[in-house]
């Protein structure tokens, strides 16, 4: 499907295929569904799902590895989009722009319920309520709330960025951005595999 961002740049994409596993207390997500779950009832099944498996995910050698390695991936990346300017130009479009930056309502689409689950093993908060009614539902005054992001958050440049960047600025932001995203991918697989068995 494509997907439009809030500045009028289509990307292309695929729905993530819907979690099919028990919460522990008998709930499932099934991939047969027909209609989709909304964002609070994804985010209350991440919930759900962190009070059934935090222990057993804590005691996963290889998803605690990768817990740490997506702390360092994610810091690595957000230092160089610093250095890059990146931040600085988002959040000037958010504040000046009529329709505001990159983060539009319906992006929020994308995180499942495991995702939610791995921001909240990272320690952060999942917000009942949107900030901002235009935009996406995890963005809050100060940028997104979330701590591991899809990877369309992650990687996403608009055309005017990517020039400013140019090739230097661009394989540095793509190269930290690829490890961030590979880790992520992993770390998603182990989270599963825990929750599946
Ligand atoms: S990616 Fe480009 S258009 Fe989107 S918020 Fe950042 S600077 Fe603005
Ligand atoms: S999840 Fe975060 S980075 Fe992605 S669109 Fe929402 S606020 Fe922006």
């Amino acid at each position: 499907m494509g997907f439009k961002f809030n500045r009028g740049c289509w990307v292309e994409s695929h729905e993530d295929g819907l979690l099919s596993c028990k919460a522990g207390d008998g709930n499932i997500e099934g991939s047969a569904r027909t209609s989709p779950p909304s964002t609070v009832q994804r985010i209350d099944l991440a919930r759900r799902l962190f009070r059934s498996f935090e222990e057993a995910l804590r005691k996963d050698r290889i998803v605690v590895e990768l817990l740490h390695r997506i702390d360092q991936d994610i810091d690595r990346t957000a230092r160089a989009m610093a250095e890059l300017g990146i931040d600085e130009a988002c959040a000037l479009c958010d504040r000046t722009s009529p329709c505001g930056s990159c983060c539009s309502r319906g992006l929020e689409k994308k995180y499942d319920s495991v995702l939610l689950l791995i921001n909240l093993l990272l320690g952060r908060d999942l917000p009942d309520t949107p900030t901002r009614e235009d935009s996406c539902h995890f963005l809050g005054h100060r940028g997104c709330r979330l701590r591991i992001r899809h990877m369309l958050c992650i990687d996403y440049l608009c055309p005017g960025l990517e020039t400013r960047l140019g090739t230097a600025g661009l394989i540095r932001i793509q190269s930290v951005a690829g490890m961030e995203i590979h880790t992520a991918f992993l770390l998603y697989e182990a989270v599963k595999k825990v929750i599946r068995e």
